[in-house]
């Protein structure tokens, strides 16, 4: 079974440094929100037969969903219960900003059956949230996790992020110290990037003030920010279970577990990419152009249309995210799915470090030695 990833393309107001597909909702007159859920019955029409036994997670982000006033997601719910089979056992998670999360909200979300939340905090630092354009306060963060708390959801991830101008280690170390205070089950904790195009890229490669005034942590500080974040919730007892991603035993993501671990996945909405069957492909970024294309019967895909992938880079794929969890990359499951034994096929790669230990073999995995994780990257690359 595939699992199914909604894209709600829509936030008030965009920050600073987000280079994903969403619209600010914030000065718009027109009902894009209307016109995205005309687009997704249909979509959700035509493509449901891709799952014809259920999903097997189900996420919905964006943007922020939680933007949607209560009539628009207790429709967008209703179309994807209609749609799907819905299994009380499979986790359904939705992503929500602080400043859009009512009590109303929640107990649409809590009886439509959706059991985990997961909370764009960022900081809870009003300056630095301030400083990447986030639109909310640390004060309605604490407020969502009440009503959060409150409504029930007792599987709650915190996104938190390192890295943000200005931020040193003790301003990072107060708002994850925050953070677990609210003892969630679950913390992503990502390093600010700077990606072209964005308010913040523009700011931060030309010579302005700010950049003067509110520096980046350099690679050696956020280094030590997250050294430092991996062995505070080590000891708080949370698994370090991917890259950025901390839980308690037994609340791992499992929608995104699948992502890394390689399995199908079917995304819907403008922005949404699919990958079945070895072929990926994404959804034309445009709410008003995708409507018209569905209501007209033509192909959705982007520019780059439907791409079969061929067989090298499925396994180097496969290779470089399951890396990044601590589990590993499972040999059986990439003999069954590619033909070949990966210790074969990378013989290479996997000779080269073995002198300085980096890869190891347990059990059936072949897992990455944790004390190589901060420079993952340039050897996961040797897999292209
Ligand atoms: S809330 Fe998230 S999706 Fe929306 S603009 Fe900010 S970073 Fe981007």
């Amino acid at each position: 079974m595939p699992s199914l990833y909604i894209h709600v393309p829509f936030c008030v107001k965009k920050c600073d440094y987000c280079a994903f597909y969403s619209q600010a909702l914030i000065n718009s007159s027109e009902d894009l929100i209307g016109v995205y859920l005309e687009g997704l019955e249909i979509e959700m029409a035509k493509r449901r037969k891709d799952a014809p036994q259920g999903v097997s997670s189900l996420f919905i982000g964006g943007g922020t969903p939680t933007a949607l006033q209560d009539r628009d997601l207790a429709h967008l719910m209703a179309m994807i219960q209609r749609n799907f089979h819905w299994n009380p056992e499979v986790e359904y998670t939705i992503e929500g900003n602080p400043g859009t999360i009512t009590p109303a909200k929640l107990t649409i979300l809590r009886s439509y059956g959706i059991n985990r939340f997961s909370l764009g905090v960022q900081a809870f630092d009003d300056k630095l949230l301030s400083a990447v354009g986030r639109r909310h306060t640390a004060r309605q963060a604490r407020e969502a996790i009440g009503h959060l708390r409150t409504a029930g959801f007792n599987n709650l991830n915190l996104d938190l992020m390192f890295g943000l101008p200005a931020q040193d280690l003790s301003r990072w170390q107060a708002s994850l110290e925050e953070a677990l205070a609210y003892a969630p089950e679950h913390l992503s904790l990502y390093g600010l990037m700077l990606e072209e195009g964005t308010p913040l890229y523009k700011r931060y490669t030309a010579e302005t003030r700010e950049k003067t005034l509110n520096q980046l942590p350099d690679d050696d500080l956020q280094a030590e920010m997250q050294e430092w974040a991996v062995q505070r919730l080590k000891e708080e007892g949370y698994t370090h279970y991917e890259t950025s991603n901390f839980a308690r035993p037994g609340y791992e993501c499992r929608h995104n577990l699948g992502y890394w671990r390689g399995e199908d996945y079917l995304g819907f909405g403008p922005g949404g990419v699919s990958c079945l069957n070895r072929v990926r492909w994404k959804i034309i970024e445009d709410v008003r152009v995708y409507r018209s294309r569905l209501q007209s019967g033509q192909d959705l895909a982007d520019e780059a249309g439907q791409e079969p992938l061929a067989l090298q880079e499925c396994m180097a794929e496969r290779m470089i995210l399951g890396l990044r969890l601590e589990e590993g990359v499972n040999l059986t499951a990439f003999k069954n799915d590619f033909g070949v034994d990966l210790r074969d096929i990378y013989r290479d790669v996997l000779e080269r470090y073995k002198a300085q230990d980096v890869f190891k073999i347990k059990g059936d995995f072949l897992c990455l030695n944790p004390r190589y994780s901060f420079v993952a990257n340039s050897i996961l690359q040797e897999f292209v």
